[in-house]
């Protein structure tokens, strides 16, 4: 392969641009021409392409976000378009594609390899919401905000003698709320893998107000229920003071953390490497600690796999 293109599409992620970086450099030390694509398959679609040389992803690897940028772009998904977007890449002869985005960008590049574009996608959500992956890139820097903001929610808590519910992102997947409801000893933890049993929450709430812990902590993935109905519901059950707080978009941004960068950094060389040796339709995957290649097909028809270990030791503490 002579000349890559990559772009970063979806939902944002920190430390998609430690792996724009890993892409670039490993692609020039090969002597492989790199276009980086802005604004994800949108312009893919339009011909926004720059060409990047060794300057061009120079101090990238702490910054948050995607100096590419991100797009949602759901005319993609007519076959026309991506011929259009297929033209474009041929104009200038980029002949393969690094996606760094979730499942959707990973249909994207797979339909595209169908037509004839090797495409490899790298898994950037701070979700961890793909299947076939222990992590996602921005996982972990996701993770840290939300300790960060539950600690100190801990303290006003603590103070006021309240029961504090914060709701973290996490779309269908509860590995942020379990994550770091156990680095942040909450005492509950409600994602949609350990179900919502609001008379669960509210027994144990109780238990927790006749102990001698005053305060308490709930941990909840968004789109599972109102947070500040439920927090009024609780009060009126347990005489507990509740506050609810929805963490929201500051759970994307922020310096990747150390983890995130590495992570990033092996899957973006994977992912080239993978284009060298003239394959496509892959994604490359964190498992237990090696990057691996994997067919994209096979893992978008996986349900994520949930780590039942996690949720066995949040019940063991309760
Ligand atoms: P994420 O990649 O974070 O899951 P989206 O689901 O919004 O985010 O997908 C990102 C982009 O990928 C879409 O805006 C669209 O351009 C492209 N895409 C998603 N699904 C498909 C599909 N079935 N076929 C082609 N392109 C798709």
């Amino acid at each position: 392969v002579k000349c890559i293109g990559i772009l970063t599409s979806g939902g944002d992620a920190p430390g998609m641009n430690a792996a724009i970086r890993a892409v670039t450099r490993t692609c020039l030390n090969k002597g492989i021409k790199v276009y980086g694509v802005r604004l994800g398959y949108k312009g893919l679609h339009d011909g926004d392409f720059i060409e990047f040389d060794s300057h061009s992803t120079r101090n990238i690897i702490n910054i948050g976000g995607t100096f590419l940028k991100s797009a949602r772009f759901p005319e993609f998904k007519d076959p026309e378009v991506r011929k259009e977007a297929i033209e474009q890449m041929k104009k200038v002869g980029m002949e393969a594609l690094v996606v760094i985005g979730g499942d959707g960008s990973y249909n994207g590049a797979l339909k595209l390899t169908e037509m004839g574009i090797n495409c490899i996608g790298i898994p950037g959500t701070i979700d961890n919401d793909i299947p076939d992956t222990d992590f996602t890139i921005g996982f972990d820097t996701a993770l840290n905000t939300i300790v960060d903001a539950l600690d100190k929610l801990r303290d006003t808590s603590s103070s006021h003698q309240r029961c504090t519910i914060l709701e973290v992102m996490g779309r269908r997947c509860g590995d942020l709320a379990v994550h770091a409801g156990l680095a942040c000893g909450a005492e509950m933890i409600v994602t949609s893998e350990s179900g919502f049993d609001e008379a669960e929450i509210i027994e144990t709430l109780k238990r927790s107000k006749a102990s001698d812990k005053k305060h308490a902590l709930v941990v909840i993935t968004e789109h599972i229920t109102d947070v500040h109905a439920l927090a009024k519901r609780i009060e009126e059950a347990t005489g507990f003071e509740t506050r609810a707080n929805v963490l929201g978009h500051m759970q994307r941004g922020g310096s990747p953390t150390a983890r995130d960068r590495v992570l990033a950094t092996r899957l973006g060389i994977k992912a080239v490497e993978l284009l060298e040796e003239g394959k496509g339709g892959l994604c490359v995957s964190d498992v237990k600690g090696e990057i691996i290649g994997l067919p994209i097909e096979e893992v978008l028809s996986h349900k994520r796999k949930v780590n039942q270990g996690i949720y066995e030791d949040v019940l063991k503490l309760r």
